[in-house]
């Protein structure tokens, strides 16, 4: 166990974040009203989807290289979930629906992150991109990319994502999965393999290989500030737990 989160710490470390000032400003201060709402929150409002005590111009933005789409369950708990962490940190490509009100997708456009006997990889993935098109598309890095419009994630427990991930309206969709990536999430869900990751985890882990493979580019930090609140979050936990003596 302690080795396993030293290890988290050295890979959170490595990231390239905005200045975590401003939350630790926040949570000096504690948690304060939604205007929204009303709800008693700290940083931003999960019911809301908006900054709480904070402006936009306080955190970074992120702009991602395809537009995102987010399923959640109904029952998951809100203030559990990361999607609104993707939500909050580049709202222009990331939209959240609550199952089962979700769009009708393209096939051809639209593809699946989920763990599964016909999941792909994401290096795999666009070579399943390529042979629907001509061979001359192909062979162009920016068409090569062009048919894929939107990636689907799903954001629930495990149990209710087996639910969402059958739905008809998803079977057509080609499925893709995070193989080689074992979870930074600090609260280990009993009963499930750890390769599951949180939905902000599995977020920019796709994008990262969906730079560096599909838009063939070096990878040099562009999506790491998507993990700007899950990462503080992360070392204000690892700090509870040292100074509790449990590490
Ligand atoms: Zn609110």
């Amino acid at each position: 166990m302690s080795i396993f989160h030293s290890k988290i710490r050295t890979n959170m470390s490595r990231l390239k974040l905005a200045s975590h000032t401003v939350l630790e400003e926040a949570q000096q201060r504690g948690r304060l009203k939604c205007s929204k709402c009303g709800g008693s929150r700290m940083f931003f409002c999960y019911t809301c989807c908006s900054l709480v005590g904070m402006s936009l111009q306080d955190i970074p933005s992120v702009k991602l290289p395809v537009k995102i789409d987010i399923i959640k369950h109904p029952n998951e708990t809100d203030g559990k979930s990361t999607a609104i962490h993707a939500k909050i940190l580049a709202p222009s490509d990331v939209t959240i629906y609550t199952y089962p009100c979700i769009p009708e997708y393209q096939k051809d456009e639209v593809v699946l992150v989920f763990p599964g006997p016909r999941a792909v990889s994401v290096q795999d993935m666009m070579k399943c991109f390529s042979e629907s098109g001509t061979p001359d598309e192909a062979q162009s890095s920016v068409s090569k990319v062009a048919p894929l419009q939107r990636v689907v994630f799903i954001d629930s427990t495990w149990n209710q994502t087996n639910k969402i991930s059958t739905d008809e309206r998803l079977q057509d969709l080609l499925q893709v999965e995070l193989k080689m990536r074992k979870t930074c999430f600090w609260r280990r869900q009993k009963g499930k393999p750890d390769t599951y990751l949180a939905t902000i985890e599995a977020i920019y882990y796709f994008l990262k290989d969906f730079h560096e493979h599909c838009l063939d580019k070096g990878y040099d930090g562009e999506y790491d500030n998507l993990l700007f609140f899950y990462s503080y979050l992360h070392s204000v936990v690892n700090k509870a737990k040292t100074s509790a003596g449990k590490c």
